[in-house]
């Protein structure tokens, strides 16, 4: 196993930090300040730039206006970008639109490819994912309700969905529904295509969350859907092949959120060293002096290696032996990597003392955005689960006679 960053992919993080360093860090707290749907016009500028300087895309395939860089080697530009909440809008890799494109690419017809790949791939129109809903479990999404009936050539949807992500201004969603109640558990959803001017499709509104509904692409909708009518042709692959085709679409997401989670980790981190080496506690006493921070700082800064390391061994997992090979592996990082992050973030809120929960700096825009990661994609407890029924599996007495030691 190599971890070395290959020279091509070493150039373009280093262009991709120069560029951040630049033109985004300068302009992002303002931007932050004014939101992402009232800053609309500042950061498609940015977009241009980033096109203009042959960054766009990282993730995405060459013939579609991309970098075409693999998983790892786009892990590794997702950290770096991670560094500032602008990072991946800017940059086109943003979830859930990265997402949504994987699966257009693989499963859409030439006219869903023509209509919603390409104006999404070039950052021209921005799409949004609604599977969960307020009234079941969404992780069990077995149990969803709303329901897309055939009636002659189309499908008319019901129903609600919640934290439908970036719906405010998207052009379309891809929405799981129910086809076929009879089937069987995993074969009853199907993903259809529905543009959000239809009628039928309401953003009730973009949900609070610690206190901030956000805007724009910053944002998590409640969406009604009343009789809305779509045409067959807008179904996203096979009938009933819906939780097939997400789970495709969770895997690589989750090694790009939890490279994404180790660039704030970076940035929580450096804000956290800078300010231990800058207060004074006393004339001649800095924070960094004090046995407590920098025990603070040591363990912060193993926990981010450690976390580190075993996303890129995740994903070079997938790359060399595919996704299947690396099952345990995606779920272990899933809920590591999100605790390190909001214990990071945690310690560098607490040494900025009073500063650190205000909206002054970066961290309390982290802290309430990225708390979610530990819920969404599977709470912790579900990839927990998961890993330990593996692990169990293997330590299964074959006789009751000789116990482990
Ligand atoms: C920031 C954010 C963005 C999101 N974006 C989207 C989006 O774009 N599209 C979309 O469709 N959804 C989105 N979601 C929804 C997300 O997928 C769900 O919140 C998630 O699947 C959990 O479902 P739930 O909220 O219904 O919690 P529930 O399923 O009700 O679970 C509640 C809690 O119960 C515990 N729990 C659940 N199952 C188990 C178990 N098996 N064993 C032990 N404990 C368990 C966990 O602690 C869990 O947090 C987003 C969520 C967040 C927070």
């Amino acid at each position: 196993m190599d971890f070395q960053t290959p020279p091509a992919t070493a150039a373009i993080l280093q262009r991709i930090r120069e560029f951040l360093a630049r033109h985004v860090l300068p302009q992002e707290a303002a931007i932050l300040r004014r939101g992402f749907g009232e800053s609309h016009d500042d950061l498609q500028k940015l977009r241009a730039e980033v096109k203009a300087a042959g960054l766009w895309g990282p993730q995405l395939a060459t013939s579609l206006g991309g970098l075409g860089l693999p998983l790892l080697d786009h892990g590794l530009v997702s950290e770096v970008l991670g560094y500032s909440p602008l990072g991946h809008y800017l940059f086109g890799c943003q979830a859930p639109d990265a997402g949504n494109i994987e699966i257009l690419e693989k499963h859409g017809t030439d006219e869903q490819k023509t209509a919603y790949l390409g104006p999404l791939a070039a950052g021209e129109i921005r799409s949004c994912f609604a599977m969960t809903e307020p009234d079941s479990a969404g992780s069990n999404p077995t149990l969803l309700s709303c329901a897309a009936r055939r009636e002659g050539a189309h499908y008319v949807i019901d129903g609600r969905k919640w934290f439908t992500s970036s719906a405010d201004g998207a052009a379309f969603s891809i929405v799981m529904a129910i086809t076929d109640p009879s089937a069987d558990r995993h074969s009853r959803a199907t993903m259809i295509i529905v543009p959000t001017g239809t009628p039928g499709f309401r953003l009730v509104r973009n949900i609070p969350i610690f206190g901030h509904a956000g805007s724009g692409y910053d944002s998590h909708a409640e969406i009604a859907f009343d009789r809305c009518k779509v045409p067959i042709s807008n179904r996203l692959g096979p009938e009933g092949m819906g939780f097939v085709i997400a789970q495709e679409r969770l895997g690589p997401g989750r090694i790009h959120h939890c490279m994404r989670w180790l660039g704030i980790c970076r940035r929580a981190f450096d804000m956290l060293c800078d300010r231990a080496n800058r207060r004074l506690l006393a004339p001649d006493k800095r924070l960094a002096d004090k046995q407590i921070i920098q025990a603070w700082i040591a363990e912060c800064k193993a926990k981010i290696e450690a976390a580190r390391l075993l996303t890129l061994h995740a994903a070079w997992t997938i790359d060399n032996h595919g996704f299947e090979a690396a099952r345990e592996q995606v779920s272990l990082i899933k809920f590591y990597v999100a605790e390190v992050m909001g214990e990071v973030l945690d310690r560098s809120i607490q040494a900025h003392g009073a500063l650190g929960i205000t909206d002054d700096t970066v961290l309390s825009f982290f802290y309430t955005r990225e708390r979610g990661a530990r819920i969404y994609d599977g709470p912790d407890e579900v990839h927990k689960m998961v890993v330990a029924r593996r692990i169990l599996r293997a330590y299964q007495p074959q006789s009751d006679s000789e116990p482990a030691q």
